[in-house]
């Protein structure tokens, strides 16, 4: 690659803190707010002017569309973000499960409530651009703004980036499928004009099920209710409303009795690299032009939607998988599917596992161990990694991708962080059982 030199100057610093959290999602939010709860400074960091991550920029409202009877749960600050939304009045019955859809428009109003009031100090608009790194320890990071470029001091950085970012600029190794294998990218979206009557008399009379989109489900579970989209957009491929070659298909997730659909995940935009800025460009390009075509094929074919319209559209492209870190430990397809334990467990998750065709379902109350190893990175010190950028094979990152999941490895690395800096020790060097008293405390299950 072609490349020129910079020339070397002093940057300002924008802020000193104990704890940097760099992105507002899912994970970032539950890291931040379990740091601030152990009393140490934090700020998060977000590059867009609102969090919620991948739920609030690509409409991905079904944070818990998983939970059955017997599902079992590490409780904790994901279980909070989904009893918080619901106080605020922004979330919808979930026709999948005895959980709550998140409204994502919503989402950005209580989350910016509920950062607040938890003591962190929030910080939008801006980018984290590089790493600041002294003899194997972070430092910081290097920020871009309106405000340009400045450098943010922090005792231990949490990155939460979804993407491993500050893992990639501190030098930290990690792995990333070729662009053939990594997962699809999505635009969200919502309509409204829906006649509601009649859609849930189709629904009802022809039921999606999760046998209709994946063959590699649990006996027994590819029967259950799947808020699926049966046939439309086969049909619409078949006489020509949409290309032959679309790869449309997906979900419907709230209805609204103001005659909206909302959280529509049925853009498919393949063979995209989600660090490589001309990939997103043409992403976001695509991803947009599907969401016209498939509102034309749910006018033709889907009962309630003829005079749907685009209502809602998604910030940004959503992401499934990209930078994965090498960790001190790795999670496997074994240990996710065979109730692992660990020493270091820093919280649980049910045995669900939704990505590239695999489905199971927690309808059982199994559930696994998650280790505080796989936020650790080798070589870089005092930086955690939390979310689904966590150490771990294809199979386990069809777990710990979850929202939830995330919401559990960004918990514990908050109150890793912060135990960290109350006992003089870096972030590899935690003592784990203080971190886990501690996470106790904040009424995480951890076994
Ligand atoms: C279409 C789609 C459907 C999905 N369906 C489901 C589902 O039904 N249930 C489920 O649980 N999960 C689902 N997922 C997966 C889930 O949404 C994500 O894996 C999860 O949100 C990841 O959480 P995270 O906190 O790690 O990262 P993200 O949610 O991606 O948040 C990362 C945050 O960091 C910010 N950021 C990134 N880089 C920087 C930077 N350099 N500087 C500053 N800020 C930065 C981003 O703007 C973002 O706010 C889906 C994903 C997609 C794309």
């Amino acid at each position: 690659m072609k490349t020129i030199d910079e020339e070397a100057r002093k940057l300002p610093v924008l802020a000193e803190t104990d704890v940097l959290v760099v992105g507002g999602g899912p994970a970032g939010m539950a890291a931040a707010m379990a740091a601030a709860r152990e009393d140490v400074d934090t700020i998060l960091l977000e590059r867009y002017g609102f969090i919620g991550g991948t739920l609030t920029q690509a409409m991905v409202e079904s944070l818990v569309w998983y939970r059955k009877e017997n599902t079992v749960e590490a409780g904790g600050i994901g279980r909070e973000l989904e009893e918080y939304a619901t106080n605020f009045g922004g979330t919808y019955p979930d026709p999948e499960s005895t959980g709550r859809l998140l409204d994502a428009d919503m989402f950005k109003c209580a989350a910016d409530q509920l950062i607040i009031e938890s003591g962190v100090r929030p910080l939008y608009h801006c980018y984290a651009v590089g790493a600041i790194v002294d003899q194997g320890r972070l430092k910081g990071v290097i920020t871009e703004s309106k405000s340009g470029r400045q450098a943010i001091l922090a005792k231990v950085v949490i990155d939460a980036s979804g993407d491993a970012d500050i893992a990639a600029f501190a030098g930290a190794p990690y792995s990333m499928e070729s662009r053939g294998r990594l997962m699809n990218v999505t635009t969200g979206f919502g309509v409204s004009g829906v006649d509601i009557a009649a859609f849930r008399k189709n629904i009802t009379e022809y039921p999606g099920k999760i046998g209709d989109w994946s063959s590699l489900t649990v006996k027994g579970e590819e029967e259950l209710f799947s808020a699926y989209f049966t046939h439309v957009f086969e049909q619409a491929r078949k006489d020509g409303i949409i290309p032959k070659d679309s790869p449309l298909e997906g979900f419907w997730h709230a209805i609204t009795e103001a005659g909206e659909v909302t959280g529509i995940n049925v853009v498919r935009v393949t063979g995209i690299d989600c660090t490589n800025v001309w990939d997103l460009t043409r992403a976001e390009i695509e991803g947009r032009k599907q969401v016209l075509q498939a509102i034309e094929a749910l006018r033709r074919y889907q009962p309630g939607f003829e005079k749907a319209k685009l209502r809602t559209i998604g910030s940004s492209i959503g992401t499934r998988e990209s930078r994965k870190i090498k960790g001190r430990s790795n999670l496997t397809e074994q240990d996710v599917k065979n109730q692992a334990e660990f020493e270091d467990t820093i919280g649980i998750f049910p045995e669900f596992l939704d990505a590239y065709g695999i489905v199971v379902i927690p309808t059982t109350g199994r559930y696994f161990q998650i280790p505080y190893g796989i936020m650790v990175p080798e070589n870089v010190d005092n930086l955690l990694v939390a979310g689904r950028c966590v150490a771990g094979d294809r199979v386990s990152h069809s777990a710990t991708r979850q929202m939830m999941c995330c919401a559990v490895t960004g918990q514990g690395a908050g109150v890793a962080a912060a135990t960290a800096i109350k006992t003089g020790k870096t972030s590899a060097a935690v003592d784990i059982a203080k971190v886990q008293i501690q996470l106790e405390k904040q009424g995480v299950r951890i076994r």
